[in-house]
């Protein structure tokens, strides 16, 4: 961020308040509160599965184009860009919001209200990210703030899960802003304290186990897929894993057989593993292998001579790097400062967001929540409450602004 924060965070944050067109921005977000919840539940009802964001990327491409960012277009991977720009593209500020959920295209993505709460799948993780985007943007056209440096508004692709980030990876090593870019904010998620600085690293497996298959009375004693992945589970799940630093397993899904009577050909496990530290989850990483291995070759041994063995295909289906913008760099004091401005004691927080990518890149990046409250995050349950949104997206503008400069 050579270009970037001429002045102390403190003094940035202080001059911003002093322009009047940023008070009026500032302003717009609590008058247009209703507008705002509106178009986030216009957003959320386009359906976004994972691999399948396309209709909503289409949508957010068009309220891109109505709110006058130039050089609109939806990249090759998927994710949709849109330019602001201020007098000068550098420094290049990257707002994104990732537009993939972890639902699957069956999932009813209509929206509910109760009271105070919208409820939706996605709704909050990132519906509330993508509404953001839209109103900074609007708040930022219709207060005509003069922008120094540019802003490149990006709805991502592949946030979660098996995305891989891939989105987000394709705009740092392939696009073509891929080298442009002096600073990331993610907005994901709601709340108003969190400042997500730390990457989460991890790492993800698809396990299969491929057999015979056969008669479960006719044909016992020949190698059971099922039987192995439960001996492999079982020994996971004794991992010892350490709270500090946090370090976590779980097997998400699991798969396999067609019928009680018939010893299965086939049984599959996806496995997610994360540490806080990049040594932990390499410990984790081959504990975790070894046992896998481990329950197959039982398995096999145990076989009847003659009948073939169980076969393991390990997949690794995510990888996500660690690593951290320093606390003490100028765009995590800046969300410091706003943070502070705006009433709320900040928090660092470690996490696996789209930050993770440019993090690892060593351009200087963090993750936001957009304000309001939230729950069941990842559920069918999903709720997201507006009320105080304006606080989220006013720190928002200010870590913004802090970073692009005003003429
Ligand atoms: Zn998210």
């Amino acid at each position: 961020m050579a270009s970037v924060l001429k002045t102390s965070p403190a003094l940035t944050i202080r001059h911003l308040l002093s322009s009047a067109e940023v008070a009026r921005a500032l302003r717009f977000f609590e008058n247009n509160a209703e507008a705002i919840t509106d178009e986030q539940i216009r957003i959320c009802s386009v359906p976004a599965s994972p691999f399948n964001e396309q209709e909503r990327a289409e949508y957010l491409a068009k309220k891109f184009v109505s709110l006058g960012l130039t050089e609109v277009e939806i990249d090759e991977e998927g994710n949709c860009l849109g330019l602001l720009e201020g007098a000068s593209r550098s420094p290049l500020m990257v707002v994104s919001a990732h537009l993939d959920t972890v639902f699957s295209k069956e999932t009813n993505f209509a929206i509910v209200r109760r009271e105070n709460r919208l409820l939706a799948p996605g709704i909050a993780d990132d519906g509330c990210g993508l509404a953001a985007l839209i109103a900074l943007a609007q708040a930022i056209q219709a207060k005509r703030i003069p922008l120094e440096g540019s802003i490149l508004f990006v709805g991502t692709v592949g946030e979660e899960g098996e995305g891989n980030l891939r989105g987000v990876r394709y705009l740092f090593t392939k696009g073509r802003w891929a080298t442009k870019v002096d600073a990331f904010l993610s907005l994901d998620g709601a709340g108003v304290d969190r400042i997500t600085n730390r990457a989460l690293g991890s790492r993800r497996y698809r396990v299969e186990l491929i057999g015979p298959g056969g008669h479960s009375w006719g044909d016992f004693g020949i190698p059971n897929p099922v039987h192995a992945v439960g001996r492999a589970i079982s020994r996971l799940s004794t991992y010892p894993a350490p709270k500090e630093p946090r370090t976590t397993f779980n097997v998400g899904r699991i798969e396999g057989g067609t019928s009680v009577n018939a010893i299965p050909d086939k049984a599959t496990i996806e496995v997610d593993l994360r540490s806080a530290a990049e040594s932990e989850l390499r410990r984790l990483d081959a504990f975790f292998r070894r046992v896998t291995r481990d329950a197959v070759d039982e398995e096999n041994a145990k076989r009847r001579a003659g009948d073939s063995e169980l076969k393991l295909k390990l997949d690794v289906i995510g990888e996500r790097p660690t690593g951290e913008t320093p606390s003490d760099s100028p765009l995590v004091e800046l969300a410091f400062e706003a943070t502070r401005m705006l009433g709320f004691e900040p928090r660092l927080d470690q996490s696996s967001t789209d930050s993770n990518l440019p993090i690892s890149l060593g351009i200087p990046a963090i993750t936001l929540g957009a304000g309001g409250s939230s729950g069941y995050s990842h559920t069918l349950d999903e709720w997201y409450d507006p009320r105080d949104r304006d606080k989220g997206l006013k720190r928002a503008l200010l870590v913004v602004l802090g970073v692009v400069g005003l003429i």
